[in-house]
């Protein structure tokens, strides 16, 4: 496995958070205009959000440290890097000369004009449920259509908290609880080993590990090979169409969702640079999944394994 370009420590442990970060700093042009990372705090969304704006800001693409870009953004200086305030409710502000770190301060004052000094401006919310009705109602429009260079970072603790509409629109990245082990390991410093955190970062409906464990072992088998992918669509539908196998504790979207989480890691763990593409066509599957169009999950299947299976051989 390739080394992530910002493999930071708080991200540890986070393997899906991770998949989605590395993947999108690797193709920029292939973000889409909000994210919303969502979890428990405390468990490296902020430092998360921090490392990967200094990432995408940054002149070279790598977070050099070196160049004008890496410069302002560890003076806390960078310009076209708008973080709003933590600890404080986010108002609407007045009509005219609205005060800054207001919503109107952000859509009159900043999002109209391109970035000065890097090719992407980043605005994060490290507390978005903190932004009050009115203020979201009126940021709405432009979560809708952010201008092309600008990037939105929601950060919330509960998905809940913010709007259907602002949630279907976005990309939601998942941070999940550590168990103990893994912090210890963390602070320990001993070598990361993706598999020793799975149980803590790849169930985020709290669905019976031994099952997650045995569709894991399913999905290894047979993510590697065109025909054999066809079979595992085949498991899946299956698996939708079945009432009994998981349908009291997940909805067929979660089942979905947490499929694809699966066939992420699957890939990522083989090999990251190798099956970009893959993991491209699954992120994109699970964008779309939640855009509450009526059956659209079967569409959307058969679209993501057509396209993997073009991609293997
Ligand atoms: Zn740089």
């Amino acid at each position: 496995m390739s080394v992530a370009p910002f493999s930071i420590e708080e991200t540890r442990g986070q393997e899906v958070a991770l998949s989605y970060l590395s993947y999108f700093a690797k193709f920029p042009d292939k973000l889409p205009g909000v994210l919303i990372f969502h979890g428990p705090d405390g468990v490296g969304k902020w430092h998360a959000a921090e490392r990967f704006a200094r990432h995408l800001l940054c002149l070279r693409g790598t977070s050099c440290g070196d160049c004008e870009s890496c410069r302002l953004f560890m003076r806390g200086l960078h310009p076209d890097y708008i973080q709003f305030p933590r600890n404080k409710n986010i108002a609407i502000g007045k009509e005219k000369d609205p005060d800054e770190f207001t919503v109107r301060w952000l859509l009159y004052h900043k999002i109209p004009f391109k970035p000065h000094t890097s090719h992407k401006r980043i605005v994060l919310f490290p507390e978005s449920q903190r932004i009050n009705h009115e203020a979201e109602t009126t940021l709405l429009k432009t979560l809708e259509e952010p201008p092309s260079h600008t990037l939105f970072i929601l950060l919330v603790n509960d998905l809940n908290l913010l709007k259907k509409t602002i949630v279907s629109r976005s990309l939601a990245i998942p941070f999940h609880y550590l168990n103990q082990s893994a912090i210890r390991e963390i602070r320990s410093h001993v070598s990361f080993e993706g598999r020793k955190f799975f149980g803590g970062s790849l169930n985020p409906f709290e669905f019976d590990q031994d099952i997650i464990d045995e569709w894991l072992g399913t999905i290894r088998e047979h993510a590697f090979d065109s025909l054999l992918l066809l079979k595992l669509e085949n498991w899946v539908r299956e698996r939708m169409a079945d009432k009994k196998s998981f349908k009291e504790v997940l909805s067929t979207i979660d089942f979905l969702d947490l499929f694809s989480l699966l066939l992420l890691y699957v890939y990522r763990e083989k090999d990251f640079d190798l099956y970009a593409k893959h993991i491209q066509a699954i992120l994109e599957f699970k964008s779309k999944l939640h855009s509450q169009i009526p059956a659209i999950e079967y569409f959307l299947i058969s679209k993501l394994f057509s396209q993997l299976a073009s991609y293997t051989h």
